[in-house]
């Protein structure tokens, strides 16, 4: 065919760089190459015994055919449930969408709340996609800068100067990908202090990681007060129940804004998997010692790698709150060399890590956060002890 022509849509978007550097890891290790790879977010665990139990028999009971679209009854049940009980959320079935992973949520919420030129602010660092589904929809990313300095948390101040008559939405994840920064109830009530002062703002509310937290309980901002109105939570079982292949998310939000979505989704995707619906439900209403058991491995996982990277000359490491990477200051690295390439970016630094060190990480490029690069520790503590040992040596070569 001579014409190849995709969507100017499609010109808009980049792909994504965590998936993107996952298999350029996955390339190397099919060469033969022995990489330890800390790029992809994803928990090492097997899905406990009970969840797949629960699968197996969705199946041997024919639960395989189309469920409604915005998840079965059972699941939004066990998910109001979950959110009165972990959270102090109260909604109704109608404002409960699930869907095929926290990702459809978020890219629902923005597809159907997101007009051409709607302003959107997204605290940097920030997880890959947000942008990218912002531009999809032809919104404008607003990017404000957060760094090590400020424990990578945007201040109220930072928030009402980035505010403008276009603005429609904030995007805030907490726990944080990819800074594992958690904002504390005290910092989401002052942000949501700003908030209340703009009509009209509303925050999606990322927190898939809210299990993933090392310093205390988790917080929503849809429980601040005023907030439940202007709030679209999002969360899902991947994280915190080992589910990434299942394909489980959700959002609460008022009705208004469920509706649109609900009808977004029925005419592009339907309800998600009926088996993974299943599985999902077991997770939420059954035993939750999986999850403190996954929380205390991840959290000796995370003192082991700041310890480990601590020792690293040229790299500002910081003790995140929760999720599981850290996303460490490595600018002290541009303009040096290894005598073969020089290290200009954070994707250099990567790519360098990736090619010499056999080490797969994310620069920060992708991330709106160019000095500093991310590495996800759900991974064996052998593997971030030889990952950490593999990094020190590459890094001390450039001079
Ligand atoms: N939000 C953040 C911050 C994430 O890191 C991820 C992980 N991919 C998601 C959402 C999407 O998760 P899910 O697997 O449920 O689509
Ligand atoms: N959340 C994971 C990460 O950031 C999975 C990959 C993705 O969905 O981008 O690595």
């Amino acid at each position: 065919m001579s014409e190849t022509r995709v969507s100017k849509r499609m010109a808009r978007l980049s792909p994504s760089m965590t998936f993107a550097m996952n298999a350029l890891s996955n390339e190397l290790k099919a060469k033969g190459i022995d990489v330890v790879n800390m790029s992809l977010g994803e928990p090492d665990f097997n899905t406990p015994e009970h969840v797949k139990a629960a699968a197996r028999e969705a199946l041997d009971e024919n639960y395989t055919h189309y469920t409604p679209v915005p998840g079965s009854v059972s699941l939004k049940n066990a998910i109001i449930g979950k959110l009165q009980r972990e959270n102090g959320l109260t909604y109704t079935p109608a404002e409960i969408l699930v869907s095929n992973g926290a990702k459809q949520s978020l890219c629902n919420a923005i597809m159907a709340l997101i007009d051409e030129g709607d302003e959107v602010i997204i605290p940097a660092p920030f997880w890959v996609s947000y942008p990218q589904m912002v531009l999809l929809a032809g919104g404008k990313p607003v990017h404000v800068d957060t760094g090590i300095d400020q424990d990578y948390k945007m201040t109220p101040e930072q928030l009402e100067q980035a505010i403008t008559p276009r603005t429609r939405m904030l995007v805030l994840c907490s726990p944080s990908n990819p800074s594992g920064a958690v904002y504390s109830k005290e910092e989401l009530e002052a942000l949501s202090a700003v908030i209340l002062r703009h009509e009209g703002l509303l925050v999606l509310s990322d927190e898939i990681y809210e299990h993933l937290n090392y310093v205390g309980a988790h917080a929503s901002i849809a429980s601040c007060p005023g907030m439940w109105e202007r709030t679209i939570v999002v969360n899902g079982v991947s994280k915190a129940y080992a589910m990434t292949g299942w394909r489980i998310g959700f959002l609460a939000a008022p009705k208004w804004i469920v509706s649109a979505c609900n009808m977004l989704q029925g005419q592009y995707t339907s309800g998600p998997c009926s088996v993974s619906q299943k599985a999902a439900e077991a997770a939420w209403n059954g035993p939750q010692d999986c999850v403190e058991e996954m929380r205390l491995a991840f959290k000796r996982r995370r003192n082991l790698l700041v310890g480990l990277l601590r020792e690293i000359p040229g790299l500002e490491v910081a003790l995140p709150e929760g999720a599981f990477y850290l996303f460490p200051k490595c600018s002290s690295f541009f303009g040096k060399t290894d005598g073969t390439r020089v290290i200009k970016t954070s994707t250099d630094l990567a790519m360098y890590l990736l090619e010499v060190g056999h080490v797969a990480t994310v620069g920060g490029d992708a991330f709106g956060a160019p000095d500093y690069f991310r590495l996800s520790y759900a991974t064996s503590e052998e593997n971030i002890k030889e990952g950490a040992k593999r990094m020190a040596k590459a890094l001390a070569l450039l001079k």
